[in-house]
């Protein structure tokens, strides 16, 4: 099988180098030291993923991104950044870059950047074509959203970075009420179709940063990078809305609404370790199925 194609751009010769360099086994590698070569080549190779600086010889900062996109908006730009213009990525991030690393690389989470575009990309092909997903090793075959293995492997990265850049990020364990009752009066495949909705409706409104995976059998988890528990719990409270508010079709026709009960944490204030985010984010689950479910709890507030 033909190796995907990595296109490099980078001014400075030892990061081509050291990329190229941990990326060759797995991949067909491309560099460029100028934005202007580094285009030529994009429009003439079947180009799968771009890693680029964003302060290239005379394109610069989000028009990088911008110009690869007009070519192709589908293909995943890694953006290479260092410790210090971290903001500037998360910028490039919010005008469509799929993700950023920094400099010195540290191999695994490079490999993982990488695989997890390439992931997404044919994940997003194959909602596009209508297909039904296919068992892949990082997704759940029932709903296509990330399973918990992968799941863990995503969040031993956003660990890893928050860890070393200091910067935060959310957990949010959502919990599906009472969903026992809906196999038991519908069976159980109107369960799964209830599944299968609630997945594509987390897919559907989150950003392009964050990550949904199904983490149980009726329990689903979204990691929200660059994210303060305030801001978390807006966006908890919005799905739970969303969700409230959805009609899905049972297998006999009839409708019904669903409520999920949300727990949020955060890496930092919360939690110094993954371990302890996922617990955390549990326990603030269990407390909003103790106050009643359908609603939103903040581990360590009271309501
Ligand atoms: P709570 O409000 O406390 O969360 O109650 P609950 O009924 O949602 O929770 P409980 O843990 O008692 O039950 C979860 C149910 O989810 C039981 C199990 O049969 C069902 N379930 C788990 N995985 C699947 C699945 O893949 N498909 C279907 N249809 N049901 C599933
Ligand atoms: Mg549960
Ligand atoms: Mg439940």
């Amino acid at each position: 099988m033909e190796k995907e194609k990595i296109l490099i751009v980078n001014g400075d010769k030892k990061v081509r180098q050291s990329l190229e360099k941990l990326l060759k086994k797995d991949y067909q590698v491309f560099t460029s030291p100028t934005f202007k070569k580094a285009f030529e080549l994009y429009k003439a190779e079947h180009i799968n993923t771009v890693i680029t600086e964003l302060n290239t010889d005379e394109t610069k900062g989000i028009e990088v991104i911008t110009k690869f996109q007009e070519v192709r908006s589908d293909i995943p730009i890694i953006v290479v950044t260092t410790h210090n213009s971290v903001p500037m990525a998360v910028q490039a991030m919010k005008a469509g870059a799929y993700d950023y690393i920094t400099t010195p690389f540290n191999t695994d989470e490079l490999g993982l950047v990488i695989l997890h575009a390439m992931e997404r990309k044919k994940l997003q092909e194959e909602v596009k074509e209508g297909k039904i997903y296919q068992e892949m090793a990082v997704t759940d075959s029932l709903t296509g959203l990330y399973n918990r293995r992968y799941f863990d492997e995503l969040l031993i990265r956003e660990e890893a970075r928050a860890k070393r850049y200091p910067q935060q990020f959310s957990l949010l364990m959502i919990d599906i009420d009472d969903f026992k009752k809906f196999n038991d009066n519908y069976g159980h495949p109107s369960g799964d179709n209830i599944l299968k909705t609630v997945g594509q409706i987390l897919l559907r409104r989150i950003r392009n940063t964050d990550y949904v995976a199904r983490y149980g059998g009726e329990e689903f988890c979204i990691i929200a990078p660059h994210t303060g528990k305030k801001n978390a719990s807006v966006f908890a409270a919005r799905i739970m809305d969303i969700i409230a508010k959805e009609k899905f079709t049972l297998s006999d026709a009839v409708q019904a609404s669903i409520t999920v009960s949300i727990g949020v944490a955060n890496f930092n204030d919360d939690a110094q370790t993954k371990e302890e985010l996922l617990k955390k984010s549990d326990d603030a689950m269990y407390q909003a199925k103790k106050l009643g479910k359908n609603r939103v709890c903040l581990f360590g507030t009271e309501s």
